[in-house]
């Protein structure tokens, strides 16, 4: 049965798109059966495991409306070794066709549940929003990922997205926690990112994942060449700790 794990945080540019197509790249390298689904109409994760948003016959967006199963719709990525169940533009207009049907946060939910015996891990790429496209990712998922810099508000945004979790786990879905919290972007040589590092760990605990991803410029590199760093420059450093970070998640998941 496939652990299906959303890759939240509602502030953007926080490393989501990067954390999603990286850790499914790390996945699939340790011999994990891995599907990436993104439900940002920016199609960035989409773009970055080397699906070109724009030319795709079916998306995230058709499953969304019951119009393709996720089967049809997912097509596997060679280079990267994972399936991907791509969004573009059209997805945006999800938001407000959803509202008019029945179960429409469950959508995604059921959909996955087809799927769930040919994969080890399906990971799911959130807008910066909490949106209805959201709330199917919430509602499909065992947990949250929640990828974040050490910096000062860090810990405030942090509150909102706890509550929401809270809320969406008392009225849609019993199953849903925080798998963990992830500092990413993170350089040790600034002692603020160290301190709210600290700060962190004092709060949540084991809650935070042992990995840390180095702020490195080759996982900034490689979405422009639709690769994750993972597999644009498997030696890089930020490379290397997104597949620990695979490691260390297979090993969770064993765990829970
Ligand atoms: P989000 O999906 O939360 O909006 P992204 O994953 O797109 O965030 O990351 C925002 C920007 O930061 C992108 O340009 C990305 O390439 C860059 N970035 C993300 N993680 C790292 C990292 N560890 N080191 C360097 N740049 C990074
Ligand atoms: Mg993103």
């Amino acid at each position: 049965m496939a652990k299906i794990f959303c890759i939240a945080n509602q502030k953007g540019g926080v490393g989501k798109t990067t954390t999603t197509v990286n850790l499914a790249a790390g996945l699939a390298k340790v011999g994990q059966r891995v599907l990436m689904v993104d439900l940002d109409p920016q199609g960035n994760a989409t773009m970055g495991s080397g699906v070109d948003k724009r030319q795709m016959a079916l998306s995230v967006y058709d499953v969304l409306l019951e119009s393709a199963s996720v089967a049809e719709a997912a097509v596997f990525s060679e280079k990267c070794g994972y399936h991907v169940l791509g969004a573009n533009r059209e997805l945006a207009g999800a938001e407000v066709e959803l509202v008019e049907v029945e179960r429409r946060e469950k959508r995604l939910k059921t959909a996955l549940a087809e799927v769930a015996d040919a994969y080890d891990f399906v990971l799911i790429d959130c807008p910066p929003s909490l949106s209805m496209l959201t709330l199917n990712g919430l509602c499909a998922a065992h947990g949250v990922i929640v990828p974040m810099q050490c910096e000062y508000f860090a810990l405030e945004g942090l509150t909102d997205l706890v509550n929401t979790i809270k809320q969406v786990h008392a009225n849609l879905n019993k199953d849903l926690a925080i798998i963990g919290l992830l500092r990413v972007m993170f350089d040790p040589r600034i002692t603020l990112q160290q301190q709210v590092s600290d700060q962190l760990k004092a709060h949540f605990g084991d809650k935070v994942f042992d990995t840390v991803i180095p702020r490195n410029v080759r996982l900034a590199e490689a979405p422009s060449y639709g690769l994750p760093g993972v597999v644009f420059d498997p030696a890089a450093r930020g490379s290397q700790a997104f597949v620990a970070f695979a490691k260390e998640m297979v090993e969770r998941i064993d765990k829970l």
